[in-house]
């Protein structure tokens, strides 16, 4: 397991605003992320990673002289902002945090839309991101950059654990523990089970619509390069950037018992998933850049679905629910935007 067992409150943890902040040298552990996966998870986290970084560099050599054609970069763009809010809104503020209630026809989509990220299963994403939740930066995190400890090689090791590495390395987030609200749904128990077919179906939807669109089989390839590999690249890395950066960079407005931040560059790519120590503060909100200028498509998405009846019970951030943990803005702010 990662980062393992479960960590009390250390006598050198302090408390700010009522949560404790862990004492950093005390996050680091001995057996945590050292424990190998095994070989069909290696396996299938190398293909995850590595065919889309193919799919680019061919992309990228393929285009080099004539560059992209418009129609490809419009349908990259389309099924990025399609299978990036399918799992902002979908995987991480519906399924994961229970941000709003969905009809059923919106659950469905959400969660085919999601699985076209090809982040893995519906079942896997939810249950490892509750499992990070539960035990953010402390013994138990799956994707801790501080899981190696403190100072400058400790925490580039970290950062790459927490981007990349965290895939090779045994997680056990069992679903039956994290997320049997999520088992007990026949639907998702279809959509999860089929998570092959959505991600092949991520490819096959941009590849047919450029061979619809241009009669080419030039032009196929030209969407399948760009808008099915290079786009499901781009999205792979802005959602671990959020896992790695999103626990080391930026800065940190509210106090949380863990190192989260909000990084403003990545507010855009990522549909507002970015504003991350918002989040942590307050996961439940269905809306996290709940501050004034604060970028979050996620969120003016989910009010769209409000107004047409497609999502209820939405949970918004009020000043009366977001109060409690922020840092006095003209007192203590912590600050992790550098290595140390
Ligand atoms: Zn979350
Ligand atoms: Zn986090």
């Amino acid at each position: 397991m990662t980062c393992s067992a479960d960590r009390p409150a250390h006598a050198s943890d302090t408390v700010t605003a009522g949560t404790v902040v862990p004492a950093r040298e005390d996050i680091g552990d001995a057996e945590g992320p050292h424990v190998s996966a095994g070989k069909l998870q290696k396996f299938s986290a190398l293909v995850l990673i590595s065919l889309p970084l193919a799919g680019l560099g061919w992309a990228v050599a393929w285009s080099w002289d004539d560059g992209v054609s418009r129609l490809a970069l419009a349908i990259a763009v389309g099924m990025y902002l399609l299978t990036g809010h399918g799992l902002a809104i979908g995987f991480h503020r519906m399924f994961t945090h229970r941000s709003f209630r969905p009809t059923r026809a919106l659950k469905i989509a959400l969660a085919i839309a999601g699985s076209m990220a090809v982040e893995g299963s519906l079942y896997t994403w939810t249950a490892q991101h509750r499992r990070h939740h539960a035990y953010a930066d402390r013994p138990g995190d799956p994707h801790s950059p501080w899981c190696y400890g403190n100072g400058f090689v400790p925490q580039l090791r970290g950062l790459w654990h927490a981007h990349l590495g965290w895939f090779f390395r045994a997680n056990p987030s069992e679903p039956e523990r994290w997320i049997p609200d999520l088992l007990a749904d026949p639907d998702l128990q279809l959509i999860s089970r089929t998570a092959a077919i959505w991600a092949l179906l991520s490819l096959a939807l941009p590849t047919l619509l450029g061979w619809a669109l241009t009669g080419t089989l030039t032009g196929a390839l030209a969407t399948l390069l760009w808008a099915g590999a290079a786009r499901i690249f781009l999205l792979h890395h802005v959602t671990w950037a959020v896992n790695s950066v999103g626990h080391m960079f930026g800065n940190r407005p509210f106090a949380t018992r863990d190192y989260s931040t909000n990084f403003a560059p990545l507010a855009v790519l990522s549909f507002g998933d970015s504003w991350h120590n918002a989040h942590h503060a307050y996961p439940r909100l269905a809306r996290h850049g709940i501050d004034r200028h604060q970028i979050d498509s996620s969120a003016a998405i989910i009010r769209l679905l409000e107004r047409v009846h497609l999502a209820t019970d939405v949970v918004w951030p009020t000043a009366a629910n977001t109060s409690r943990r922020r840092y006095p803005r003209t007192g203590h702010q912590e600050d992790s935007s550098r290595l140390q």
